[in-house]
């Protein structure tokens, strides 16, 4: 006999829904964390009074109504609508680009105009079939946006050349014609009023969570305490590396607290330009629309991962998807552990696509 049907290792989002869904149709579940606090990389941590992104700054957005509605039982959601600045040496521009970022570029006034500037710069380029990010982000806004917009930010945050990287990493970013700097096109957006780690903590009321647990420790100790298990964390690191290590982005961040009420007027701010060592500065309190004395900024230093290190991007290119591939034939041969997650599944997810994904897999489970 087991203790528990479901041992879920990793209290992020998709281990947390999947705790909640299968906790609600009876199942026992356990939910193991190896850091010291729930809520994976969404958790935040408040410092004065300011609700602080510790892992980088997730904003909530899906066109998924059902999703939606999903969330709405764990948090009411704020209006935040993401609109980030993007600065380029003493240059300022909105993103994501639209006419706004086009004005500013080339002085342009309309549609029109912007598209025939940004046609006239793709047929100097002569790309055709775009293979990688460069040509794929030279196709969508011409040679002008990408040198200045996209090459150092891109080369920074993936510590590759634009030539060495996939298209599609690009194409999460929307390309308008009109003056509209909304960053995603999403139906709804916003972040949970209270802050994530109480949406977390909502998620996983009723249900046994055990803080500052190895599931390598773990197991050794209590090989046969559920039926299956729920495997959230790194893939590569669950078979011992045996083939090989995935390759992840890592990033820094360096947080602090400012005796200033407000200090670049944004919550998102990129440096795009190759010499700024950042990629971003976050002001945490605007995500909520804070109106606290002080505020607090972290700024974000992309770098490879490595041991020790925690792990944000899986880097899908080519290279890591084929090993990747021969990592999921393994995992498909372990028939009690099922794999999720942005680690679990190596994927650049969106959280409504985790969310999904977790839902998705709790019907196949039920
Ligand atoms: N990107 C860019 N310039 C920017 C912002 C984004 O070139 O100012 C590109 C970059 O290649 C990045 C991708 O768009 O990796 C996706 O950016 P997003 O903001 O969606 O990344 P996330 O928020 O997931 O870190």
């Amino acid at each position: 006999m087991y203790e528990y049907d479901y041992l879920i290792v990793g209290a992020g989002l998709y281990g947390s829904v999947m705790a909640h869904e299968l906790n609600k149709a009876g199942k026992r579940c356990i939910v193991i964390e190896k850091r010291d606090h729930i809520a994976g990389n969404i958790y935040c941590e408040e410092m004065e009074g300011i609700h602080v992104h510790k892992y980088g700054a997730h904003i909530f957005h899906t066109s998924n109504q059902k999703i939606w509605d999903y969330m709405q039982q764990f948090a009411e959601f704020n209006q935040y609508i993401n609109s980030p600045i993007a600065i380029y040496k003493e240059e300022l521009y909105n993103l994501p680009f639209n006419m706004n970022t086009f004005h500013k570029m080339w002085g342009v006034r309309t549609p029109h105009e912007a598209k025939k500037m940004i046609q006239t710069q793709i047929a100097e380029s002569g790309i055709k079939d775009p293979q990688n990010l460069e040509e794929q982000a030279i196709s969508l806004v011409g040679k002008d946006i990408y040198e200045k917009l996209i090459k150092g930010y891109t080369q920074k945050q993936w510590g590759r050349e634009c030539t060495e990287l996939p298209a599609f990493i690009i194409k999460r970013l929307p390309v308008r014609f009109t003056y509209d700097n909304n960053y995603f096109n999403d139906r709804y957006q916003g972040i949970p009023m209270g802050g994530y780690t109480t949406l977390i903590q909502n998620m996983l009321d009723q249900i046994e969570v055990r803080t500052g647990v190895d599931f390598f420790e773990f197991k050794k100790t209590n090989p046969t305490i559920a039926r299956q298990t729920i495997f959230t964390g790194m893939l590569d690191q669950y078979f011992d590396y045996r083939l090989g290590a995935l390759e992840y982005r890592s990033v820094r961040f360096e947080t602090e607290v400012l005796d200033c009420e407000n200090y670049q007027g944004n919550a998102v701010v990129n440096y795009t330009d190759i010499e700024v060592p950042y990629t971003r500065i976050i002001e945490h309190k605007h995500f909520e629309y804070g109106t606290q004395e002080k505020t607090v900024i972290s700024r974000e230093y992309s770098s490879e991962w490595k041991k020790g290190m925690e792990p944000y991007y899986p880097v899908n290119d080519e290279k890591n998807m084929q090993l990747y591939e021969k990592y999921k034939k393994l995992a498909e041969q372990e028939k009690d552990v099922i794999f999720g997650g942005r680690l679990g599944s190596y994927k650049y997810y969106d959280m409504d696509k985790v969310v999904e994904a977790a839902l998705d897999q709790v019907g196949k489970l039920l």
